[in-house]
């Protein structure tokens, strides 16, 4: 395939590639601003085709120097600053880049061995360079660490095939085109973020890039800026909804919030609904380069709680344990370093095993349960932690509520709930349960309730499954 970024700069010069706090940036000045980033890149001395890694927050220089990178040739390799020293010395010794290059505004990760501030580099010489020819399908365009919900992140080997069959499974749903314009306040270390840079390229749409996600903001440029779609993470749909005033309307050009990264509770949805805000929920991870399942505007208010259809270029089956199944062309390469992890993630007729559980209607959408890994029997029955979570986290007092289990001699394991209440609630088992007792069947209702203050996150700010079972619990968190 052409070099997008060059293809797109000279099939849509002067149209708007990159708004970023005010200014825009067209696809002529943003394949120039990456050049000359990439002219400075290549004054350093480089291994061909070794990693660059990039700590970077959602700002138009960390935009350019992940495109500037593919320029030069190298793969990418994208780490959350969020992270803990140790966690992120981690993956970055995984990945081995040959220079790291960190974002001025994060003194604390400069001190990393290989790294570079954005400033220092910026004072390089510039060097021309070829750009690459061609952006090969089977080429690695990054190295994206997964969010470590059920272990230690594995490094995605994401191509540029991947990216691009991503980008037309989700034009084709959304019927993405020029005109459109595209909120990222997800950030760009992520495939949610990283996604809308790639879309970019290959529909000439424009980017709203954001530093950092703030409600207000999101809901002023969704009311006030020719914008069309946003992708959000379920805390902050509800964080928009909690802070547009019952008056506000989004403008016209909004077809809909692109809701992704893991499961949302249906009463959040149908607050959405009444207010007549669109959202399509999506399913999708790391390894599949963004969403491979995805609603589409119209079907989105009659299938309230399904993930939506597999997209245009992907099949995907439930195995009789109702484990979701995969075969796309998004489909990354491989975990770094970690071969046989991913081959173990592929059945005998070479469909990838998600490690999700979903089931299917006669029309084809998916209804994710839950995770394999989170999945427990109680007396033969399969409880899903999701389902009570979702049921309970309307509950008046409950900021945050997690369901998992405890080992029982009669029933094999039980339920239990950890709760983060509100500030000044004051929770009783008794109203938990019979709360419980009303929404669900019995076998579903946890049998006790523990009161905490934190739960472990990942860096992406997911629950930490791992984490979670080495948890103590006490008997004075429990509440009576
Ligand atoms: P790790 O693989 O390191 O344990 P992770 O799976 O959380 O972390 P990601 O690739 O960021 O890393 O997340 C993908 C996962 O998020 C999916 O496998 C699924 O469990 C969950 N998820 C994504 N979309 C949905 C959805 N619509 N409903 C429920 N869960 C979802
Ligand atoms: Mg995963």
């Amino acid at each position: 395939m052409e070099n997008w970024l060059l293809k797109r700069a000279q099939l849509s010069s002067d149209q708007p590639a990159l708004y970023f706090q005010d200014h825009t940036l067209t696809f002529k000045a943003l394949a120039n601003e990456v050049q000359e980033w990439a002219e400075k890149l290549n004054n350093l001395t480089l291994q061909p085709k070794s990693p660059i890694g990039l700590i970077g927050t959602n700002t138009k220089t960390t935009y350019c120097l992940i495109l500037a990178i593919q320029q030069l040739g190298h793969p990418v390799a994208l780490f959350n600053f969020r992270l803990s020293p140790a966690e992120l010395l981690q993956q970055v010794q995984d990945a081995q880049p040959s220079i790291l290059l960190v974002d001025d505004t994060l003194p604390q990760w400069q001190k990393l061995p290989g790294s570079l501030s954005y400033q220092a580099l910026n004072q390089q010489q510039r060097q021309s360079y070829p750009p690459i020819a061609e952006f090969d399908n089977e080429t690695i365009a990054d190295i994206m660490y997964t969010s470590g919900s059920t272990g230690r992140p594995k490094g995605v080997l994401q191509t540029f095939g991947n990216h691009f069959y991503s980008a037309i499974g989700t034009g084709l749903n959304f019927k993405l085109s020029s005109d459109d314009a595209w909120i990222c306040a997800v950030p760009l270390f992520h495939i949610s973020g990283l996604s809308i840079l790639m879309r970019s390229l290959i529909y000439g749409l424009t980017v709203y890039l954001e530093p950092k996600f703030d409600a207000q903001r999101i809901n002023y440029l969704l009311q006030q800026a020719p914008t069309t779609i946003v992708s959000v993470v379920p805390y902050m749909l509800k964080q928009l909804l909690a802070t547009l005033p019952e008056s506000a309307h989004y403008q016209s050009k909004f077809k809909g919030l692109f809701l992704g990264g893991g499961p949302i509770d249906r009463k959040t949805l149908e607050i959405c609904e009444a207010r007549q805000i669109p959202v399509v929920q999506s399913y999708g991870m790391t390894e599949t380069a963004s969403n491979v399942v995805a609603l589409n505007f119209k079907d989105a208010p009659q299938k309230i709680g399904a993930s939506g259809q597999a997209l245009f270029p992907v099949q995907l089956r439930i195995s009789p344990q109702g484990e979701i199944q995969l075969k796309s062309p998004t489909l990354a390469k491989g975990y770094l370093h970690q071969t046989a992890a991913f081959e173990q993630k592929f059945t005998a007729d070479h469909w990838f095993k998600t490690g999700d559980i979903g089931e299917l209607d006669t029309q084809g959408f998916l209804y994710v349960k839950g995770r394999v890994d989170t999945m427990f029997i109680s007396g033969g029955e399969n409880i899903f932690p999701n389902e009570i979570e979702a049921i309970y986290s309307h509950y008046p007092g409950i900021q945050e509520i997690v369901v998992t289990h405890q080992k029982d001699p009669k029933w094999g394991a039980i339920p239990i709930a950890l709760i983060i209440p509100e500030k000044g609630a004051s929770l009783t088992a008794k109203a938990l349960t019979d709360f419980g007792r009303e929404q669900l069947t019995h076998y579903k209702v946890p049998k006790a309730f523990y009161q905490l203050t934190q739960l472990p996150k990942t860096g992406n700010g997911k629950l930490n499954y791992a984490a979670l079972n080495t948890l103590e619990l006490v008997k004075s968190q429990q509440l009576s």
